[in-house]
């Protein structure tokens, strides 16, 4: 019985596609748009909802390949890969391309989507191929710098990415300034593993340049400058960082008190801090001057500036701080072990807690990354806000 209905739904299969084909063909040779009709189409989908599988993949071997039927073709191949059937997609679009029959307005349609059925598939040598074929076809040379830029990313190629993003960038609707600023930033953080400053600060330029905002540019210049001892310029530096992005202050802080640290100028970091914290309230930054004050003044004047700002804004890494300078002040015995209980609460609070998180998809870690390891988006990966953050 199975048998029987297993033949009886690939007749009926034939038969929808039979009258795909004619209603294709009448279509055609009415002059209409070459392209899969809308309601062929939907005749389409309700094949794809109706049968099984098995039924469509009989009914995809038995449909033959001529002009009229290519869109079919195609729409099979890509229901397929958007079902996650890429070999199945694979094979309907490798079919497509081994057939001289294909008329040629369909040839770079079929080679784009073989090109997708291999991203997909992570066939990235044989996408990457596809594409830049493609880059001579009047329709899909700009479509295919998308795809591009998207293999060279996942290649680490930055060279690349950069090459195919900007002409990629320059399309209407497309703004991949922040992705490309990251890319020349990925290249200057290798020249400077090989201390290639000069070089380094090219790169560095050029993802200002593509995003005047991009405040890894500016943390890595300040470095290279560190690096070669010139702590006044990397100061200098330091302090666009707050213009550019405010979210990554807290990155600059610990680079802006070595830098005070070896100008001996305490003082201005803590004003410079101040002046920080009037625009914006951050834990960093809240810290970042109490110990200051605790440094150069001691640990009671640390300790009125962090009571005044925790009063103002609550803060887990604040309270922790208070208690560490508490501590230092403390002169019973039993001051001491109740400050330990307090104190293992808010180290048990803290530890383990992701510092960062992607204000695009919510992934979050104790490590910052520049792009995001889940939705793999560049720039949006930035210290966590709130009581238990900044
Ligand atoms: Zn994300």
């Amino acid at each position: 019985m199975d048998t029987f209905l297993h033949w009886l739904m690939l007749a009926v299969a034939i038969g929808v596609g039979w009258v795909l084909g004619y209603t294709a063909k009448k279509k055609s040779s009415a002059g209409s748009d070459p392209a899969l009709p809308s309601n062929l189409k939907d005749r389409l989908k309700l094949l794809f909802e109706a049968y099984s599988e098995e039924v469509i993949d009989s009914f995809v071997q038995s449909l033959e390949v001529t002009s009229e039927t290519v869109g079919m073709h195609l729409s099979i191949g890509s229901h397929f890969r958007k079902n996650g059937e890429v070999e199945k997609a694979i094979l309907v679009h490798q079919n497509l391309m081994s057939r001289p029959e294909v008329p040629s307005n369909f040839t770079d349609e079929v080679m784009f989507e073989l090109a997708k059925d291999y991203m997909a598939a992570g066939l990235l040598d044989r996408a990457e191929s596809l594409f830049l074929r493609l880059q001579e076809s009047r329709s899909f040379s700009r479509k295919s710098y998308k795809w591009l830029v998207d293999i060279y990313q996942q290649e680490r190629d930055w060279d690349k990415a950069i090459e195919y993003g900007v002409p990629f960038n320059g399309q209407k609707g497309v703004d991949i300034s922040v992705a490309l600023s990251h890319f020349s930033c990925e290249l200057a953080e290798k020249l400077i593993e090989r201390h290639h400053y000069w070089d380094a600060r090219n790169k560095l330029r050029d993802a200002l340049r593509f995003d005047k905002c991009c405040a890894r540019a500016t943390l890595l210049l300040a470095k290279i400058h560190m690096s070669e001892g010139h702590y006044s310029e990397a100061v200098l530096i330091l302090r666009k960082v707050d213009e550019q992005d405010y979210r990554f202050v807290p990155e600059a802080i610990p680079l802006l008190l070595e830098c005070s640290q070896h100008l001996k100028s305490e003082s201005k970091f803590r004003c410079y801090l101040e002046g920080l914290l009037v625009k914006k309230s951050s834990s960093s930054v809240m810290l970042g001057i109490a110990d200051s004050y605790n440094r150069e003044l001691g640990v009671l004047a640390a300790e009125k500036f962090l009571v005044s700002s925790l009063l103002e804004k609550s803060s887990l890494k604040g309270l922790d701080r208070l208690i560490d300078y508490q501590s230092v002040k403390a002169v019973s015995d039993s001051d001491t072990r109740h400050l330990t209980i307090i104190k293992q609460v808010t180290q048990s609070l803290l530890d383990g807690k992701p510092v960062y998180r992607c204000e695009g998809c919510g992934f979050s870690g104790e490590i910052l990354h520049w792009q995001c390891p889940s939705c793999k988006e560049w720039g949006l990966v930035a210290p966590i806000q709130g009581v238990e953050g900044e």
